[in-house]
């Protein structure tokens, strides 16, 4: 974590979020997901000389995705917006590395920055001049692709493999298709959620360097948690529009996300 006195004062430790120096909302102006931050951050780095290349996640076909690396802005550009599936990121990361990558950004789904922060102290004990920054997802569940292909078509008459954007918010699962919204709520997609998402107790990504998501911030904006130097170093001179995040509303999430995990282990 941040070194030197001022720094050292500032990071605060919250038994539901993890590590933290701030919590803000922000907006970046680019068509992201919610306010495309993790977007203006990974070019940011970019432009900074901080990553030479990202691990993000991609569309192959329809709605279904893989993890996919990005060089370029153009790159970062392509894979913005979330497609709500569990998707395995490591792999591209050590194949990154293979390559001669070194200052390498993930973004990923808490579990994944779990281990890719376990990854990174293996590959620095391999390969010491490596430096992972790992962009966490926030994230109550993940759907099945299959599952939920078929949930959405019998409840909301949809086919997600056209859907231009997907979105969860405030208890909502919403599909933008042929210029029209269809909404559910995301308990009535009960059934297409990932199994082993149900005894995950990790909402914020407390493993990762900065982790950012819609909850606790108004439409359009994405709520940013800091947990690391290297995240600060990333957000020195961004030029983003900062307003203050609702940090009760990742708090009562986690708790809730704590609570079930804790039920679903006992009833297993
Ligand atoms: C499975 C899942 C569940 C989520 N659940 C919640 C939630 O309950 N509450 C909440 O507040 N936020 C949730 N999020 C996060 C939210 O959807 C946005 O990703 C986040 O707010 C960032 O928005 P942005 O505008 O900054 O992203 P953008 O700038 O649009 O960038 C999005 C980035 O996410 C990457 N990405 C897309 N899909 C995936 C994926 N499946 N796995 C890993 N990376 C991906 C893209 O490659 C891109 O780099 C979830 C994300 C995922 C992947
Ligand atoms: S709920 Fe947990 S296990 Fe499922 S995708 Fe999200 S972080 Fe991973």
């Amino acid at each position: 974590m941040a070194e030197g006195n001022k720094e050292e004062a500032a990071v605060q430790k919250d038994e539901n979020i993890g590590v933290f120096s701030e919590v803000f909302s922000a907006r970046s102006g680019i068509d992201g997901q919610d306010g495309g931050m993790v977007t203006a951050l990974l070019i940011w780095g970019m432009q900074k000389g901080l990553f030479d290349a990202a691990v993000v996640v991609q569309r192959t076909g329809g709605y279904r995705a893989q993890a996919a690396t990005a060089e370029t802005p153009d790159e970062v550009m392509a894979a913005r917006r979330t497609e709500y599936l569990r998707v395995s990121t490591s792999s591209k990361l050590r194949e990154l590395v293979a390559c001669g990558k070194r200052r390498i950004a993930v973004v990923c789904t808490p579990c994944e920055a779990f281990v890719a922060k376990s990854m990174q102290q293996t590959l620095k004990a391999e390969t010491p001049d490596v430096e992972v920054t790992v962009i966490g997802l926030f994230c109550f569940e993940a759907f099945n692709y299959a599952k939920l292909k078929k949930e959405t078509q019998r409840i909301l008459g949809v086919d997600i493999d056209k859907a231009e954007k997907t979105q969860i918010h405030k208890g909502k699962f919403t599909v933008h298709t042929d210029g029209k919204e269809h909404n559910c709520r995301i308990r009535d997609l009960d059934g297409a959620v990932e199994e082993g998402c149900r005894v995950c107790s990790d909402f914020s990504a407390r493993s990762a360097d900065l982790s950012i998501g819609s909850a606790g911030s108004p439409a359009g904006y994405s709520t940013v948690i800091v947990r690391s130097d290297a995240a600060e170093k990333l957000l020195e001179g961004i030029d983003i529009v900062k307003i203050a995040a609702e940090k009760e509303e990742i708090v009562r999430l986690s708790k809730l996300k704590k609570e079930r995990a804790q039920k679903s282990a006992c009833r297993a």
